[in-house]
């Protein structure tokens, strides 16, 4: 078969019309090709049937007959049960449902069904299977499809029965899989033992046995990976091509005057990632660093000291943050390290004045400011930079793969510092940042004192609140953390404005109380965060937006109600809020969540502070789809293949991928064009990898 006609619509294809296509693309089915990778999910074993008069109780079993009877009882408005007499002229099966009434009018006499299920005896001792797996059948012409075999079963669109399009996929495999060409190269298969592409979509849908379908799914997770990270590759590559602007060194040593006066030495692990920084600030070609820490591990002044040495190569520097509370607290964070150093510095955020905003985007421009610290209204497009080498980008995972590498795109190459303090679970880490070179702080500043974490069932709250005052009382902060900020009769979730009043009337009477929530006019949020920073405020009732980045050593206690809510990673970010000083601090999580997960979530967070085993139960409860979906642009192209559980296969699709990037394997130039075209239909315009 050739690509066109892969491409060809599905509406061309025999069985299908205008009407069954457009069922066909609510599935994401429009192509003879999305058609073939259209996997079933489920299969049902139908290779033996067996005669009725050969069944026997307690048997598992699979028959074909026809229906003599149909009855249905109703018991009550609720209870009723349909039952089925099915003969196949060696026997009698009894067949029933409970409380599915309508599937009375599913079935007539005459019509041939296929049972499977338990057999049991019933009360009048006839043979019978309770609540059967049953498919009605047609003629006998297509019992060549639905019988006799292993029978793949589709997800389905309301409209499309099973029966419909498991025959369009039949005809669709029997008369075009011989023909269909291999993406991946021949001598890479034969080093892995995969079959060919179109032994594999053969027996996806119609596996001769078990064993084939294993090694047929193998293959079709391996060539979706291995076209990812054939993606990944070559970004990886492509970035290595670049030339990033070195102008000579300037000699006023700002990064090192910068380390000189902090009032701290750097970690092990610090000076270890400082140096893989330094070494790539001297490649010639750009930075593409990821650097993962724990909150608190030290991150940030490692971006400070990397923008300085740009600074003293004479370039400028950014650093982007998630949000524009974070911009403004690395702003100030900034601004005090810098104190009295040559640096010229400025904050630019959305929705700024014009009066303001105009100098400090004139002098990005004439590369007058040397360090612009702001959200990512740094890079739109009225905004350009004179002479940018660094760009570090704070919370990388609040934005997703599509900015970072539009950033590396920018015409002049900066080098990237990418930085994240939700660790990666290294599974996916080969996939998202599979192009990035990783740096692990793995070890927190010393005189940290552990968070003591502790969850509270809702009828302690009182006993919660009582520690709170014992710390305020102490001369302590604290932050009180709700999941919403307006009341919703819907959701029966505590609101963070109404606590807010709730408790500067009651528990917290005594205390100064504020309040930050997102929709907040930023110079309001701001002005609160500096009260609170100062300590004019003991207490800031919030919403998540406290989880990243603010700073205050003060703050020992951490209250989240409806903590159940939460997800793991979003709960590690809070209590990242504490702990910061030298007081002991602690992160009190209460609630009685009425799901397992809720309670799984706030068992694991207690029992541990490990940011990456964290991370690898996150993705354990919640799946990748999920983990990708909200929080990441998404990881293109992948239909069947899941990173999570098939990690082995993703591994190898990587160092397959690279050798063919690297050139350390040939393959023809038929194969390579093969390669190219698929990478360009499944990744062009998502994720700009395919820049060659
Ligand atoms: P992150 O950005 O990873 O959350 P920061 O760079 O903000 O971490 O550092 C958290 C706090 O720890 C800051 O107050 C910082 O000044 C302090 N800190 C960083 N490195 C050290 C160190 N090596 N020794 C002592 N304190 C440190
Ligand atoms: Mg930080």
């Amino acid at each position: 078969m050739t690509a066109a006609r892969l491409d060809q619509t599905i509406h061309d294809i025999k069985g299908v019309g205008p009407a069954r296509a457009r069922l066909l693309a609510r599935l994401g089915v429009r192509t003879v090709r999305d058609a073939l990778w259209y996997c079933p999910r489920a299969y049902k074993d139908r290779r033996t049937i067996t005669p009725i008069g050969e069944c026997h109780e307690g048997d598992e079993a699979t028959a074909i007959g026809a229906i003599t009877s149909v009855r249905r009882k109703r018991f009550t408005w609720r209870r009723s049960v349909v039952t089925v007499r099915l003969d196949d002229g060696t026997g009698e099966l009894s067949l029933a449902w409970f409380n599915q009434p309508y599937l009375r009018e599913q079935f007539k006499r005459g019509d041939r069904l296929v049972v499977a299920g338990a057999l049991r005896r019933n009360s009048k001792d006839e043979l019978q299977i309770v609540q059967p797996e049953w498919e009605l059948l047609g003629d006998d012409e297509e019992d060549a499809i639905h019988l006799r075999r292993i029978v793949p079963v589709y997800p389905l669109t309301e409209g499309l029965p099973q029966k419909v399009l498991r025959r369009i996929l039949f005809t669709l495999v029997r008369d075009e899989a011989d023909a269909l060409p291999d993406v991946l190269p021949p001598a890479l298969l034969e080093r892995h033992a995969l079959p060919r592409f179109a032994d594999a979509v053969r027996e996806t849908h119609f596996p001769k046995n078990f064993e084939a379908l294993a090694a047929a799914r193998r293959r079709l997770v391996f060539e979706e990976f291995f076209v990812l990270q054939l993606g990944v590759a070559i970004r990886r590559r492509t970035v290595r091509g670049l030339a990033k602007p070195r102008p000579p060194r300037r000699a006023d040593g700002l990064a090192r005057r910068f380390l000189d006066r902090l009032p701290f030495e750097f970690t092990a692990a610090q000076k270890r990632v400082a140096a893989e920084i330094a070494r790539d600030l001297e490649q010639p070609y750009p930075m593409n660093r990821l650097l993962e820490g724990d909150v608190g591990s030290g991150k940030t002044v490692l971006a400070i000291h990397a923008m300085l040495r740009a600074c003293d190569a004479g370039l400028q520097a950014a650093i982007m943050a998630p949000t524009e509370v974070l911009a403004r607290q690395h702003a100030a964070r900034i601004a005090a390290y810098l104190d009295g150093l040559p640096v010229r510095t400025a904050l630019l955020v959305g929705g700024l004045p014009t009066a303001t905003r105009r100098p400090i985007v004139e002098g990005m421009a004439s590369g007058e400011i040397d360090l612009t610290v702001g959200t990512h209204a740094l890079f739109q497009q009225r905004v350009a930079f004179g002479n940018l080498g660094l760009v570090v980008i704070d919370e990388q995972h609040k934005f997703g793969v599509m900015q970072r590498l539009r950033l590396l795109n920018k015409a002049a190459h900066p080098d990237v510092l990418a930085m994240s303090a939700t660790p990666i679970p290294r599974t996916l880490s080969i996939t998202l940042y599979g192009d990035m070179d990783v740096s692990v702080l793995d070890e927190m500043p010393p005189g940290r004192r552990p968070i003591e974490t502790r969850w509270l069932r809702n009828s302690q709250l009182q006993k919660a609140f009582a520690l709170v005052r014992r710390e305020l009382d102490a001369g302590r902060q604290a932050y009180v953390v709700y999941p919403v900020i307006e009341e919703n009769p819907d959701l029966e979730l505590k609101a963070a404005k109404a606590m807010h009043a709730t408790l500067s009337n009651d528990v917290l009477r005594a205390y100064r109380v504020g309040l930050l929530y997102g929709p907040m006019p930023a110079e309001e949020k701001h002005a609160v965060m500096q009260r609170f920073a100062r300590g004019e405020l003991n207490v800031l009732v919030s919403t998540t937006v406290v989880e990243v980045g603010l700073d205050v050593p003060n703050a020992t206690v951490m209250l989240v109600e409806n903590a159940g809510r939460f997800g793991l990673a979003q709960l590690h970010q809070l209590r990242g809020r504490v702990g910061r000083g030298t007081h002991p601090s602690c992160c009190l999580l209460v609630d009685t969540p009425r799901t397992d997960a809720g309670r799984e979530r706030l068992r694991i967070i207690e029992s541990t502070s490990d940011g990456f085993q964290l991370a690898d139960e996150d993705l354990r409860m919640r799946g990748c789809g999920e983990f990708f979906g909200t929080r990441q642009s998404g990881l293109p192209g992948l239909r069947i293949g899941d990173p999570l559980s098939d990690v082995e296969l993703m591994r190898l699709a990587r160092d397959e991928a690279r050798k063919i990037v690297d050139g350390e394997v040939e393959i023809t130039d038929e194969v390579r064009s093969r390669l190219r075209a698929e990478l360009r239909r499944r990744f062009s315009g998502r994720l700009s990898l395919v820049s060659t």
